[in-house]
């Protein structure tokens, strides 16, 4: 066997969701049975690695330093909607029920609380949106963001009810998401 093919089979097999059988089917397929897609694959993955990044504003996927979503000057820039994952941001988008701006937490500390005060007052948000996966992990991150806004005048919701607890927003049907930002509902 060859180690060049076992390490394609490793590589791919470390992708999330990727078992040992699909990875040997994968490899097969780029490196033998159809070598052109499998160098065109290397090339869009080569290619995204070095162009993509984070937004500087609020931590969406892009190709430059201010994301698309920021730039744009028709959205609704007092609504803020804050996701755990840029992902998120990519499905709530497709639903295409929400117009305001994102703001990614992926992780909480201090800095990354600034930054979100930060762009509130740049933005003179009136509104913060919680789109999170429902659960007492999320509950405890609103209770202390909320907490942290304390005397400003912003009025916290999150998105309805009807997302079971532990279901991820890339689990949801559109229809669903969409209903679930429409009924949002104040906290
Ligand atoms: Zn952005």
């Amino acid at each position: 066997m060859s180690s060049k093919f076992d390490e394609l089979v490793e590589a791919f097999s470390k992708l999330p969701g990727v078992g040992k059988k699909s990875a040997l089917k994968y490899a097969y397929h780029v490196s033998i049975d159809n070598s052109f897609a499998g160098l065109n694959l290397a090339h869009c993955i080569e290619d995204a690695v070095k162009a993509l990044r984070r937004c500087e504003n609020c931590g969406a996927i892009s190709e430059d330093e201010i994301c698309e979503i920021c730039a744009d000057s028709s959205r609704d820039s007092s609504t803020l909607c804050i996701v755990e994952n840029p992902k998120d941001i990519l499905i709530l988008e497709k639903s295409g029920a929400y117009k305001g701006l994102y703001f990614v937490l992926d992780d909480i500390n201090s800095d990354i609380v600034e930054k979100l005060i930060n762009f509130t007052q740049k933005n003179s948000t009136n509104e913060i949106l919680f789109a999170m996966t429902p659960g007492i992990n999320s509950d405890g991150i609103m209770l202390y963001i909320e907490d942290k806004f304390k005397g400003s005048n912003i009025l916290f919701s999150k998105i309805a009810q009807g997302i079971p607890t532990g279901v991820t927003l890339d689990n949801i049907d559109t229809l669903s998401l969409t209903k679930a930002i429409n009924d949002r509902r104040e906290i």
